[in-house]
C-alpha cells in the first residue's frame, strides 16, 4: 500500500512547478535578494488578501510574534496571556521580550482561548492577549476584543495556522492590533524555507515594526533605535506571492476534505470531529479528531503507512522548559484532557477521495479495538 503523508509538499510543488521555477530564476537573474520589488509586491498582496492596511514580511512566525510584542513596548514587568495548547513559539515570543507568560485553558469545542479563563487571568500587570487561531479555527475575537477594551490591553493574534480564515465574514489579519503569520513550508501558505509576516491596520505600529525588523532603520544610514535582523528574503517573498494566487483554491480543497472526513465519521460516535462555529470559516491547517484509545489508533495508522500526528502531545505548562513556572498537572483540565485524545489526520489540498477514504476506514477500524 502506498503511504499517505500528513502533508505532501512535493505534490504541491509539482502542481505549480513552472510558475515557481520561473519566478525563482527571475529573482536570481535580477540578484534582488534583500528588500526591493519582490518583497514589496508580496507585502502589498498579502495585506490585501488579509483585508488589512499593512503587511511587514519577516524572517519567520516566531520573529513576527516577537517583533509585534516588542513593537507594542511589551517587556519586563508586563504579563501576556496565551493558551497552553500551541506550539512553543507563541510563548517563547512573550518570554523573549522579557515579559511574563500567563497561561490559560481552552474551550473544548473550538480549542481556542477560553473566555472565562482569560477574564480570570487578567491582573494589573497584563498588557496583551495573545490568542491562537489553532488548527485554522479563529478564536472568539469579539469577546477577546471587548475584554481588551475594558482593561486597555493589546490583542496580538497568532495566525500562524490560519491564513485566510474568516471570523464573522472578516479575514483574520485586522481583528486585533496585529496578526502574526508563519510561512513555514508546511503551513497553509508555505515558503521554501523560513518566513513570516505581521499584518496590521495601524500605520505607526507598522512603521515601528519595519524599523525593528531591519536594525532600527528606515533609511540606509540612520538607525533611530537598535533593532534586529529579522528580514524576509526576496526569494521567499517572490515564491509566497506566486503561491498566494492559489491559496483560496487550496483552502477550498482543505475545507472540502474536512467535510468529507466528517461525513465518513458521522456513523462512528467514538470519533469526535473538529468543531467549527457557525460564524467562522476555519481553514483546517490540521484536521484534528479526538478518540478514546488514541495511542492505539496512532499505532494502527502508522502501521498502515498513514502519517498521522499529535498537535500537541504535551501542553506547554507541562513542558520541561516551563518547569520553573511550577504549574501543577490538572491546572488546565480541558487542554490536558484533549492532549491525550487528539490525532491529526493527513490533510493537504492535493489529498484524493481514495486517500481520505483509506484514512477514515483505518480510523474507524482502530477505534473499535
Ligand atoms: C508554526 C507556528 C509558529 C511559529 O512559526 P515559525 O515560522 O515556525 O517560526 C507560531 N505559532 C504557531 C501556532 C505555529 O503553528
Amino acid at each position: 500500500m502506498k503511504k499517505i503523508p500528513l502533508v505532501d509538499l512535493k505534490a504541491q510543488y509539482a502542481s505549480i512547478r513552472e510558475e515557481i521555477d520561473g519566478i525563482v530564476a527571475e529573482v536570481i537573474e535580477n540578484t534582488a535578494f534583500i528588500g526591493g520589488k519582490y518583497l514589496q509586491d508580496f507585502e502589498k498582496s498579502f495585506a490585501e488578501y488579509c483585508e488589512a492596511e499593512h503587511c511587514i514580511a519577516v524572517s519567520n512566525g516566531t520573529d513576527a510574534l516577537f517583533l509585534a510584542l516588542k513593537g507594542l513596548g511589551i517587556g519586563p514587568g508586563d504579563e501576556v496571556i496565551t493558551v497552553v495548547n500551541t506550539f512553543i513559539a507563541t510563548s517563547e515570543a512573550i518570554s523573549h521580550t522579557g515579559a511574563t507568560i500567563r497561561f490559560v485553558d481552552i474551550d473544548p469545542f473550538t480549542r481556542t482561548m477560553d473566555i472565562q479563563a482569560l477574564e480570570n487571568a487578567i491582573t494589573e500587570k497584563t498588557k496583551a492577549i495573545l490568542p491562537v487561531h489553532i488548527f485554522g479555527h479563529p478564536a472568539e475575537m469579539d469577546a477577546i476584543n471587548q475584554i481588551a477594551r475594558q482593561h486597555d490591553l493589546f490583542v496580538v493574534e497568532d495566525a500562524a495556522q490560519a491564513h485566510g480564515a474568516r471570523y464573522k465574514g472578516k479575514r483574520i489579519g485586522s481583528l486585533g492590533k496585529a496578526a502574526c503569520f508563519s510561512f513555514y513550508p508546511g503551513k497553509n501558505l508555505g515558503a521554501f524555507g523560513d518566513a513570516g509576516a505581521i499584518v496590521t491596520n495601524d500605520a505607526k505600529f507598522a512603521e515601528n515594526a519595519v524599523r525593528l525588523r531591519n536594525h532600527g532603520r528606515l533609511t540606509k544610514y540612520e538607525h533611530s533605535i537598535e533593532g534586529y535582523n529579522h528580514r524576509c528574503d526576496a526569494l521567499q517573498a517572490a515564491i509566497l506571492n506566486t503561491k498566494l494566487r492559489h491559496l483560496d483554491h487550496w483552502t477550498e480543497k482543505r475545507r472540502a476534505h474536512a467535510k468529507r472526513y466528517n461525513e465518513f465519521f458521522s456513523d462512528t460516535p467514538e470519533v469526535i470531529i473538529p468543531g467549527e462555529r457557525e460564524d467562522v470559516e476555519a481553514v483546517y491547517h490540521l484536521y484534528v479528531i479526538e478518540v478514546p484509545n488514541r495511542d492505539r489508533v496512532l499505532a494502527e495508522l502508522n502501521e498502515k503507512g498513514i502519517g498521522a500526528g499529535i498537535h500537541y502531545p504535551v501542553p506547554l505548562h507541562l513542558q520541561p522548559a516551563y518547569s520553573n513556572m511550577n504549574i501543577a498537572r490538572g491546572q488546565f483540565p480541558e487542554a490536558e484532557r484533549s492532549a491525550k485524545c487528539i490525532i491529526s489526520l493527513p490533510l493537504f489540498p492535493e489529498l484524493t477521495e481514495e486517500q481520505i477514504q483509506r484514512v477514515a476506514d483505518a480510523v474507524k477500524l482502530a477505534v473499535k479495538i
